[in-house]
């Protein structure tokens, strides 16, 4: 039962996931505020975003349900159709494609920026109540429901709290949820490339000794490159000029794609594995990078945010068709233990991968390139996988 002037959900965090959660909630006829601290990001297709995200199925799915996909896609989402991952110390790719797997595209890559632009535009007519610029500085909760006291001075009374903001949280540390954190020593170097040969609508991802390198491919004949090294060779590659960094960029791809020049400026950012020790703390939720930070090589963080969402739509839906409390701790709780339980998995599966291949002790590179070619002849395991990162149940 709701008190007076409370309302149901107040998201904090107007990210990707913090957006996208209040958006998906509105939609399914909760009361729902979100609190933003700064202006949202505005989006302009002649500059393009540096952060692009290899955007799964079913988080399409996700937005298309809350009515904010379409405006995503018509205004620029590159489809992927194929993803080839293979081994600089040698042996056979890993190969997916969408024809052999019966799909018409793997997923799409899509600016962090456009995503949030197309989000927050969306908010209005799903009557989501918009706190923005206003930061939560405070909190109070009981049984019955939670109290966000703002930096503008307002409060909000809400049933439950979404932390959706961000690695450093506010509201997860005033919840007094607890993270371990591990740091990678790595940094993901992000920028836009030309190269000399089309990208064919593929995903591709060398493993180098200092770390994955992926070249996704983008509008305008364009690849967007994440490419992870030790914090002082990514600090050292920020710092090349133009022509060096293509050309380093070219070695490091082994040709594959031809000569790759820069095409934007470059940034990078830390890497890290965090974990929230738990999700939920009495009317309190966390969710997105607020919940778990994984490392980026298989594309996966913002796609685990959103499935946080859908996860928590799915059982407030099923809740409010058997017109049962939607809010009840043991549901949340059930909530809380089925995608920390995921999430972590996946954490320490990208982990373990980047270990396995991130190095150049012999009896490891030995093994590299015969593992990979090796699943790519199991089409079983090839369909797994890639189900698996598409948010789809295992056949
Ligand atoms: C340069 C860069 C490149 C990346 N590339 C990739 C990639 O290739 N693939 C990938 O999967 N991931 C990538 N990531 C990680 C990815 O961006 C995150 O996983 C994703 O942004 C998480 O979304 P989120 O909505 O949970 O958090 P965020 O995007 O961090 O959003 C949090 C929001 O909360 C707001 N906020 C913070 N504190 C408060 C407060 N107290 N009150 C109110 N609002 C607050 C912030 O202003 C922000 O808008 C990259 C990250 C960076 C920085």
């Amino acid at each position: 039962m709701k008190r007076r002037g409370q309302i149901d959900v107040a998201v904090v965090g107007g990210g990707v996931v913090g957006a996208a959660c209040a958006l998906v909630l509105a939609r399914e006829g909760l009361d729902v505020a979100l609190v933003e601290g700064r202006e949202p990001l505005s989006w302009s297709p002649a500059q393009p975003d540096l952060r692009v995200y290899a955007f799964a199925p079913d988080n399409a799915a996700l937005l298309d349900e809350a009515g904010a996909w379409s405006a995503v896609r018509d205004a620029r989402a590159q489809p992927y159709r194929r993803m080839r991952v293979w081994d600089a110390g040698g042996g056979d790719e890993l190969r997916f494609d969408a024809d052999a797997l019966g799909r018409t595209q793997l997923g799409w890559i899509v600016e962090n920026a456009l995503l949030v632009d197309r989000l927050w535009a969306a908010l209005p007519a799903a009557g989501v109540q918009v706190r923005c610029p206003a930061r939560v500085e405070a909190m109070e909760q009981d049984d019955t429901g939670v109290t966000l006291r703002l930096d503008d001075g307002s409060r909000l009374d809400a049933r439950l709290a979404v932390a959706a903001d961000g690695a450093d949280s506010t509201l997860r540390r005033l919840a007094g949820l607890e993270v371990a954190a591990h740091d990678y020593a790595q940094r993901g170097v992000v920028a836009f490339v030309r190269t000399g040969m089309p990208h064919e609508d593929t995903a591709w991802q060398r493993f180098l000794p200092t770390g994955p390198l992926a070249f996704l491919p983008f509008a305008d004949g364009l690849s967007s490159i994440v490419w992870t090294l030790p914090d002082d060779e990514a600090q050292r590659v920020l710092t090349l000029d133009d022509a060096a960094f293509g050309r380093e960029l070219t070695l490091a791809m082994g040709g594959k794609l031809g000569q790759v020049d820069a095409a934007s400026p470059r940034a990078a950012f830390p890497l890290k594995r965090q974990l929230a020790k738990d999700y939920v703390a009495g009317r309190i939720v966390v969710a997105g990078d607020a919940a778990h930070v994984v490392h980026p090589l298989a594309g996966q963080g913002v796609n685990l945010g959103l499935r946080d969402v859908a996860a928590l739509r799915d059982g407030i839906r099923a809740a409010q068709g058997r017109r049962v409390d939607w809010a009840a701790t043991h549901r949340i709780e059930r909530w809380a233990r089925q995608r920390r339980s995921e999430n972590a998995t996946a954490a320490y599966a990208f982990e373990g991968i980047n270990r396995l291949f991130s190095n150049d002790e012999m009896h490891l590179t030995l093994l590299r390139g015969p593992l990979l070619g090796l699943a790519g002849k199991l089409p079983p395991l090839v369909d797994f996988f890639w189900r698996h990162a598409a948010g789809q149940r295992a056949r």
